[in-house]
C-alpha cells in the first residue's frame, strides 16, 4: 500500500530530507496485502437512532444489523475485553469543546493566513516574528481553556486500561494532562514548550507570549527559540513508538480528527485489517471508508458514555 499524498504539505522542494525518509520508511511498513476495502462490506450507512441523533455505520456486517436495529448500539458502552490494547487517536475536535477551534472550522485562515503559511520551517526562516505572533495567540487561548467530558472520559480509561490504553494526539494543548491523562504522546508537539532551532538543548517549558514589540527569544548559543511543534514537512514527534503501539493495538479510535493531515489521517489504515476502528466525531471524516463504526457526535457528548 503506497504511503496517501499528504492533502496538505508545503511544495515538495521544501521538504527536508528526514520527512522524506521517514515517508520512506513508513511506506515500508505498510503492508502491501492490506486491501483498499475489507472484504463484506455493505456500503455507508445512516441512521438515526431514538435520541434523534445521526450515527453512522461503515464496513461491518454486525453493524449493519445495529442500524436496521434502530441504532441502538450506539449508546452501550465500547467492549474493551482483558486482553484488548486500545490505541486513541484524538485530533482538535476534542478540544473543540473547550473553545479551541479547530483549524477546519470557520474558514481555516488566521489573519488571511492559510495555516500552512505560519505553520511551516519556510514560513519560520522568511518571518519568525509573525510565527511568534500566530503561537502567542494560540497560547493565549489555550491557557485559558479547560478539559471538557471528553478529556475526562479518556483520562479515566486511562485508569481502568493502565499501559493498554495508549493516548496519542494531535493536539499541542494540555488538556488531556489537565483532565488526568498520565502518559499521552504529543506527536504534533506542545504548545507550552520551546525549543533551539539550532543547538540539540532540550525542549523546555515556556508561556510566554512574544508579541511585538517583544523581542524575539534567543538561545545562549545565538539560535533562534521556536515552538515546540511539528510543523507542516516536518517529522513527528514519537513515530517509532507510535508505529509499535499501532502494531499491538486491537481496537483503533480516532476522535475529532479529519482525516486529511498526515501521517495520522494513515493509522486506521495500516490497522484496519485486524483491529476493530472506530470514529468519533460530527462530521464524517476524509477517511470514514477505513473505519468498522462512526459515531457522528460530539466528543464531549458521546464518551463519556461509550467508556
Ligand atoms: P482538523 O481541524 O483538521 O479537524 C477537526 C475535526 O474535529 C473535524 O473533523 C471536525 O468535524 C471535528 N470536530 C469538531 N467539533 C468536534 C467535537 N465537538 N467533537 C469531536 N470532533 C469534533 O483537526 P486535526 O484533524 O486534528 O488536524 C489538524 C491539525 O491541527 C493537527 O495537526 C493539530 O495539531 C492541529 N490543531 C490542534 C489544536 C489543539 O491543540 N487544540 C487546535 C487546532 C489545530
Amino acid at each position: 500500500m503506497r504511503f496517501p499524498a499528504p492533502r496538505q504539505q508545503v511544495p515538495p522542494a521544501e521538504k527536508p530530507t528526514a520527512a522524506k525518509q521517514f515517508e520512506r520508511k513508513w511506506n515500508s511498513r505498510l503492508s502491501p496485502s492490506v486491501p483498499n476495502l475489507l472484504p463484506g462490506v455493505c456500503g455507508l450507512y445512516q441512521a438515526r437512532g431514538s435520541t434523534g441523533k445521526m450515527c453512522l455505520f461503515t464496513n461491518n456486517q454486525q453493524s449493519c444489523a445495529s442500524v436496521e436495529s434502530g441504532c441502538v448500539a450506539k449508546l452501550s458502552e465500547i467492549s474493551i475485553s482483558p486482553s484488548d490494547r486500545v490505541f486513541i487517536l484524538t485530533g482538535a475536535g476534542v478540544s473543540a469543546e473547550s473553545g479551541i477551534p479547530t483549524f477546519r472550522g470557520a474558514d481555516g485562515l488566521w489573519r488571511n493566513y492559510r495555516i500552512e503559511e505560519v505553520a511551516s520551517p519556510h514560513a519560520w526562516a522568511r518571518d519568525p516574528q509573525l510565527v511568534w505572533e500566530f503561537y502567542s495567540m494560540r497560547r493565549q487561548v489555550a491557557s485559558s481553556a479547560r478539559p471538557n467530558p471528553a478529556h475526562f472520559a479518556l483520562a479515566k480509561l486511562e485508569q481502568r486500561l493502565a499501559d493498554r490504553l495508549f493516548l496519542c494526539t494531535q493536539n499541542v494543548d494540555n488538556l488531556h494532562e489537565q483532565a488526568g491523562s498520565k502518559n499521552v504522546i504529543h506527536m504534533h508537539g506542545e504548545l507550552f514548550k520551546s525549543r533551539c532551532d539550532s543547538c540539540p538543548r532540550p525542549p523546555f517549558d515556556d508561556a510566554h507570549l512574544y508579541e511585538p514589540p517583544a523581542e524575539l527569544p534567543r538561545c545562549a548559543c545565538g539560535g533562534g527559540i521556536r515552538p515546540h511543534i511539528c510543523w507542516f514537512g516536518e517529522v513527528p514527534f514519537e513515530l517509532e513508538r507510535i508505529i509499535r503501539a499501532l502494531d499491538a493495538c486491537t481496537i483503533f479510535m480516532a476522535i475529532g480528527t479529519s482525516g486529511v493531515v498526515e501521517p495520522a489521517a494513515s493509522f486506521v489504515a495500516h490497522v484496519r485489517a485486524r483491529a476493530k476502528t472506530i470514529y468519533v466525531g460530527p462530521e464524517e471524516p476524509a477517511n470514514a471508508s477505513a473505519f468498522t463504526q462512526c459515531y457522528l457526535e460530539k466528543a464531549g457528548e458521546i464518551l463519556p458514555q461509550l467508556f
